[in-house]
């Protein structure tokens, strides 16, 4: 999205998203990424892992003094994770946007979790809350080597000019 990028406002950026295991459990994978892709975002970097109690206690490492991170950490080694890499233009807050609150209950319809969440400890899914937040994550989850770069031949309609 680099080429465009004088065009619209807010950077071109990358953001890491995870389905966590609930979501897998919930068959919600197909879902989630149409999501993203309808809203115009371009997918860098997809894979399916268990995730190990390393990557988690370092992508989780500001909450580990709260109640709830035990259980937490439990919760994401629980089943296979969908760990993915989304680019576009002001991608990281516009994702979390579309994520929405992390409290279930808190959560607005037509967000992810306002509409496929049931619990504040069951939401779904994982998206970076900063650009910086998600380096550190994107490099924590991928190898530079399992992202990839491509030109998608929409960017000359959707930013034209
Ligand atoms: N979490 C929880 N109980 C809480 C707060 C958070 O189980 O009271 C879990 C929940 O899975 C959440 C994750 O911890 O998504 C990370 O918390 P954070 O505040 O970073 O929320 P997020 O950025 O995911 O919206
Ligand atoms: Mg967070």
């Amino acid at each position: 999205c680099q080429l465009y990028s004088s065009a619209v406002a807010g950077g071109c950026e990358r953001t890491l998203v995870a389905v966590k295991p609930d979501g897998v459990q919930r068959r919600l994978v197909g879902e989630i990424i149409k999501r993203f892709e309808q809203r115009g975002f371009t997918l860098v970097g997809l894979k399916l892992l268990q995730a190990s109690e390393g990557i988690l206690a370092e992508h989780y490492h500001d909450l580990r003094r709260k109640p709830f991170y035990p259980a937490l950490l439990r919760y994401m080694a629980a089943g296979p994770v969908v760990a993915m890499v989304w680019e576009g233009h002001n991608v990281v807050q516009t994702s979390r946007a579309m994520v929405g609150d992390t409290d279930s209950s808190q959560a607005k319809p037509g967000t992810i979790r306002g509409d496929l969440s049931v619990h504040i400890s069951r939401n779904v899914i994982h998206a970076s809350d900063s650009v910086e937040g998600a380096e550190r994550e994107i490099s924590l989850w991928f190898h530079s080597g399992e992202l990839i770069s491509w030109e998608t031949s929409d960017q000359s309609h959707l930013f034209q000019g």
